[in-house]
């Protein structure tokens, strides 16, 4: 190689410059250039993307109004840390997200990501309840960081040997209505509500817990849909016992579920919100949004960032925000997202390795399991149907503790005929399994 490599010699190098650690499930594809639905491979192919870069991408790739709000504040200025600096698109976009985040989330400690949105309210409800336990729920996936790791249970490979992890965490039972051992969801919900009386009657008295942590659809853990009915058990739990509920909507926000948040689609009203990912469309930035009574009692440098609520980002963020509204993508979400379900369901009759199809809006998961077994989970044919659709041009990615779930996440900008485009991949991708 010589003092400056090829793309192609950088690729072939990968494995030596970057950590292992990162994910081995995807072949990690150069890429060149993106746009809208699709994403194009430095082999010149075209890809339809239905991951959305982990769902970031909400309003498609390189969108040209967002991408013109950053570049405008580029010119401006890169950089201007908070709390030495009141940069103006920050501040305004504080102002925009507090008309859209769910119940009365309106003040924001502004991060990078979704592991620093999640690490900023767990901090944020120990100091202002001055309770020291947190409980999460089995199959969520937090992040990384180890605050976030330490609330992470959708699979034990994202814990082993990282320990000891944060102190004063408990666990309780997510409800999944598809692999409970109760017959009707009711019975389902009843289960895991009983779950967390356990956790009250013999581990943790409840006025020593700060808060629940939860993500209103599971999204690694395998885009699980919270019951409406455990919500609002879990939500009279909190009043009842001066409890905060921070729900994770750092996938399930910014329009992925036919609504800004997941929490309004399920009519659930937390006290902290944790935002990331859609919010500025692929550039880094994270929030923890909470009620302003209690942001107002988080002492003075007691949480802090360098880069957090960067300019440049907030300014994407803003023209986020508008494109939602002026391309009517709530909306969009929801229609092409009823289509794609049914055009599922009706798949599913096709195929005996469907074993579940659920989602709200363009939330969904195809969940795949061994036929004439009781609900085996079917990783291989999964990790078949997602080779084949990429080998037919079609980007997709796993969910779920077994990786048996394929989630269908495009960007919320995508047509019909995207939509039918990519259905006909992924029917064809699944149906050569019989
Ligand atoms: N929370 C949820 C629900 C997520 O899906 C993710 C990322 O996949 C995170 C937190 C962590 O976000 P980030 O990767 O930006 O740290």
């Amino acid at each position: 190689m010589g003092m400056k490599p090829s793309y192609a010699e950088l690729v072939a190098n990968m494995n030596d410059l970057w950590a292992p650690c990162l994910s081995q499930d995807w072949p990690n594809l150069p890429v060149d250039r993106a746009e809208g639905i699709h994403i194009v491979g430095q082999d010149g192919r075209r890809y339809l993307d239905f991951v959305s870069g982990f769902g970031a991408c909400n309003v498609g790739h390189n969108h040209p109004r967002v991408v013109a709000a950053a570049r405008a504040q580029m010119d401006r200025m890169v950089h201007a840390p908070l709390g030495m600096f009141a940069p103006e698109t920050t501040l305004r976009l504080a102002h925009e997200l507090g008309k859209v985040t769910p119940g009365k989330a309106e003040m924001f400690f502004f991060g990078n990501s979704g592991t620093e949105a999640v690490e900023g309210s767990l901090k944020l409800a120990r100091y202002v309840t001055g309770r020291r336990a947190i409980i999460a729920f089995y199959g969520a996936f937090h992040g990384r960081s180890m605050g976030s790791a330490t609330i992470t249970t959708s699979k034990v490979k994202y814990r082993n040997r990282q320990g000891p992890f944060l102190p004063e965490v408990y666990f309780a039972r997510f409800p999944y209505p598809y692999r409970s051992a109760a017959s009707t969801l009711e019975a389902c919900v009843k289960e895991a509500l009983d779950d967390i009386d356990r956790l009250f009657e013999h581990v943790i008295d409840p006025q020593d817990v700060a808060a629940f942590i939860l993500e209103p659809v599971q999204g690694e853990g395998g885009y699980v849909i919270a019951p409406q009915s455990w919500l609002k058990g879990l939500r009279e739990l909190c009043d009842r016992h001066g409890i905060l509920m921070i729900v994770d909507e750092v996938q399930s926000g910014f329009g992925r579920t036919g609504d800004w948040f997941a929490s309004q689609t399920l009519g659930v009203e937390p006290d902290i919100v944790c935002i990331a990912k859609g919010i500025a469309n692929g550039f880094p930035l994270g929030a923890t949004a909470a009620r302003r009574d209690l942001m107002q009692k988080w002492g003075a440098t007691s949480h802090g960032t360098t880069y957090g609520g960067n300019p440049i980002s907030c300014a994407a963020a803003l023209a986020v925000l508008d494109v939602i509204r002026e391309e009517n993508l709530l909306e969009n979400s929801r229609s092409q997202g009823t289509y794609m379900m049914k055009a599922l369901r009706e798949l599913q009759s096709e195929s005996p390795i469907i074993g579940d199809v659920r989602g709200v809006g363009m939330m969904i998961g195809v969940e795949f399991i061994k036929p004439g077994t009781d609900k085996e989970p079917n990783t291989e044919a999964s990790g078949r149907i997602l080779k084949r659709a990429l080998e037919a041009g079609m980007i997709l990615y796993p969910c779920g503790h077994w990786s048996q779930t394929i989630r269908l996440i495009p960007p919320l900008t995508i047509n019909r005929e995207q939509v039918n485009q990519g259905l006909d991949i992924f029917r064809k991708a699944v149906l050569a399994e019989k």
